[in-house]
């Protein structure tokens, strides 16, 4: 299927181009060709999208919540659908395999579908309901939701943002990442017949876009999904007008491998958990904790496994492992793979690049797993955000612990133990916001995610709590007597 057509913003329920008329290319990252085009929105733009959802709010937010569960069913519908082409377009614009941009395809489909089935469910509550007094909260929506995603799972972003902002009677402005534009306008195309003009909007861009949602006043919550060192910024730009900010950041996750383990299924849970998505997986694991008694026959079978993983076009049947998804990503792994050398840290395995010419202008780096790291190097601190993994061993619970926690963020930790009293023990200890017992930190519809420290602020992808973050409360406290007031 060809994707190199008139790619457009959505807003108010139109699709035009930018103001500016400028268009951004969008880049296979397997062959680093452009396949299509997508508007390069500016400041103005968002504030045209702002204004839609404004006005677009003041009668969305009143609509029943029946009629909002089967739009959100309508969407989810026309997303399965769509399935193929959706699975096609975020393999050529993310490079990841077709199988998992299918995973991708289904985790938005069933968001929708998630929050389609509790919106008529969700109650505020009354408290007292005396002769005298009745006392009630309700949960009411912001208004204008901004939502800034990043590329790495783009239907699925798409989904866990727009879904539950709808749900809760705001209207939303998205912007997705420069990188990864079209899955998110594609799936506007898609619901531009069911939501009604300005309920939901696209501004696609680069920082421009994003500046504007973060710092117009007439958007009243901001969900952010990128690195800890623009959520800073994106923090420092809402706090100028005090806007609820929800932030989905990095992380520089652990694996915990104590001795009792069932090695290989272990060793299979690892490279899922480090190597998925090429790993540039928030959830993704970077750092290896090994027991010391079974470090080096874990790490030799790592090594195994991460020497034989087939890496190429998203688009063959066999790859594992996609190419990175930018150049930018490119550069930042291999850099950060050359500071690690430098700071000591050894490759003990590493998997073959494609060699087919098609694919040689394409960003690509060697999933690899690092040895002889420790608590002090940057391979152990800062997030890479791609397939590298790095092994250290540890002596004691106690120091397997220490060490997990021994960075700023805590997004995601897989703790991997045949003891389950230790894997309770381990898991409360843990500095973290999803910890994983003997699986590569899977979370899903139902589970909060989110992180502690510098991995974010708020949980999404869990109803009660994500729909509790779209809303806020209001207590109304109503007295039923004619009793007057003493001072
Ligand atoms: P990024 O921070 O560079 O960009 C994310 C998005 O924010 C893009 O749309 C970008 O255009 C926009 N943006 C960047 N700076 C901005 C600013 N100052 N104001 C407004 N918008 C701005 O992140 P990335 O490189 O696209 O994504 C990778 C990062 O995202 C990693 O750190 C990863 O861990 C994190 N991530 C977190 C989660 C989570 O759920 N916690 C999920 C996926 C990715």
């Amino acid at each position: 299927m060809s994707f190199d057509r008139a790619w457009q913003l959505y807003v108010d329920g139109e699709f035009v181009e930018s103001e500016s008329e400028n268009r951004m290319d969008v880049v296979n990252p397997a062959t680093g060709e452009s396949f299509a085009t997508a508007p390069d929105g500016t400041a103005a733009d968002a504030r045209a999208a702002i204004d839609a959802a404004r006005d677009a709010f003041e009668e969305w937010r009143w609509s029943d919540p029946t009629d909002r569960a089967a739009l959100l069913n309508r969407i989810a519908d026309e997303i399965a659908s769509h399935r193929d082409e959706l699975i096609e377009l975020e393999t050529l614009e993310n490079g990841k395999p077709l199988y998992q941009s299918g995973n991708d395809v289904a985790a938005a489909e069933k968001t929708f579908r998630y929050y389609a089935g509790g919106v008529d469910k969700f109650y505020g509550d009354t408290m007292t309901h005396t002769p005298e007094e009745v006392r009630q909260t309700t949960y009411e929506p912001y208004g204008v939701v901004g939502a800034i995603i990043p590329w790495n799972w783009p239907p699925m972003h798409t989904a866990d943002f727009v879904s539950v902002a709808l749900a809760t009677g705001n209207t939303v402005v998205l912007k997705p990442a420069p990188d990864t534009p079209l899955s998110s306008i594609r799936i506007a195309e898609l619901a531009a017949d069911i939501v009604p003009d300005g309920v939901f909007n696209v501004v696609t861009g680069g920082l421009e876009p994003g500046i504007e949602l973060t710092s117009n006043p007439d958007v009243d919550m901001v969900t952010f999904t990128g690195s800890d060192a623009n959520g800073e910024k994106v923090l420092s730009s809402t706090a100028d007008n005090i806007t609820p900010t929800m932030m989905e950041l990095g992380g520089k996750n652990p694996a915990l491998v104590f001795p009792d383990v069932d090695l290989e299924r272990t060793v299979s849970g690892v490279v899922r958990s480090a190597f998925y998505n090429s790993g540039q997986a928030c959830s993704g694991s970077e750092r290896l904790l090994v027991h010391e008694d079974v470090y080096d026959e874990f790490v030799s079978s790592m090594a195994d496994a991460v020497s034989s993983l087939v890496v190429g076009d998203g688009r063959n049947e066999d790859t594992q492992v996609g190419p990175m998804a930018n150049q930018a990503q490119e550069e930042k792994v291999l850099d950060a793979l050359e500071s690690a050398r430098e700071e000591g840290a050894e490759v003990l395995a590493q998997a073959d690049l494609p060699d087919e010419s098609d694919l040689e202008n394409g960003y690509w780096a060697p999933p690899t797993l690092l040895g002889n790291a420790d608590r002090s190097m940057d391979v152990f601190q800062e997030e890479i955000f791609g397939p590298v993994i790095a092994a250290v061993p540890f002596t004691s619970e106690e120091e397997a612990v220490d060490l997990a926690n021994d960075v700023d963020y805590g997004l995601t930790g897989s703790v991997w133990t045949g003891n389950v009293s230790r894997a309770h023990r381990v898991a409360a200890q843990l500095e973290i916001g999803l910890v994983a017992v003997n699986n590569p930190n899977r979370g899903g519809l139902g589970i909060p995610f989110g992180g502690y420290k510098r991995s974010g602020i708020g949980r999404k992808k869990d109803f009660t709590e994500t729909m509790r973050e779209f809303t806020q409360p209001k207590s109304i406290r109503i007295d039923l007597t004619d009793d007057h007031f003493d001072l």
